[in-house]
């Protein structure tokens, strides 16, 4: 599947739930989504009823789209999500938890995952000291995050940093504001993460 490259506030309307694609404006009522929770193009009622596979492609088109995953790297997590002990849908929630982008967006370090990605791709963010410019980079429990020192001493950077964190507070990562850095405590269960999507329709996908 190619990149999807149209207004992000679409895709939460056509898929019916919020994806916080958008940073600042996804907490604000000019939310998209708040003001229009229908499909783009229809009326105010309309959502029309989903055979169950059409049901099932949405929720990993949601999964997709938040995590900001193409297609080939999502099956990829899927197996070896399922070769994983525990529950498949379980292990993919988490392995997504863990990619470097999202822990950089739930650290407070940007607004939304796609400004993650950027801060990794552009060379911004330190695992442990160490340059890692590769999204998908799996966190490990223990492992710290940090920014350049570049980015460190932007002001409006740690304004941004303080009120994302502040925001975005979670038990398995620990920020330290004073030293712009946070900590991967350790793995989350799937009881600590609110995915907006089903992921056991995700599975039955790939099952069928
Ligand atoms: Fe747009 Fe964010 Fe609202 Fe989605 S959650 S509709 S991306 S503002």
């Amino acid at each position: 599947m190619a990149v999807y490259t149209g207004p992000a506030c679409r895709r939460c309307r056509a898929l019916g739930v919020k994806l916080f694609l958008k940073g600042e404006k996804c907490f604000t009522d000019k939310c998209a989504f708040e003001r229009r929770p229908y499909p783009p193009g229809k009326t105010r009622n309309y959502r029309k009823k989903l055979s169950s596979y059409a049901e099932h492609l949405m929720e990993k088109q949601k999964a997709k789209t938040a995590y900001g995953v193409l297609e080939r790297q999502f099956r990829r997590y899927f197996k070896e999500a399922k070769g994983q002990k525990g529950e498949t849908g379980a292990n993919l929630v988490i392995l997504l938890e863990r990619r470097l982008d999202n822990v950089v967006y739930r650290s407070g370090f940007a607004s939304s995952r796609k400004e993650a990605r950027r801060l990794v791709s552009h060379g911004h963010i330190r695992v442990n000291g160490k340059k890692v410019n590769i999204s998908s980079y799996l966190v490990k429990k223990g492992d710290v995050i940090s920014v350049s020192e570049k980015m460190k001493g932007k002001e409006e950077f740690k304004n941004m940093f303080e009120e994302n964190a502040k925001r975005m507070a979670s038990s398995w990562i620990n920020v330290d504001l004073d030293n712009v850095s946070a900590t991967f405590v350790d793995i989350p269960t799937r009881d600590d993460i609110q995915p907006p999507f089903n992921e056991n329709a995700i599975v039955e996908l790939y099952s069928k």
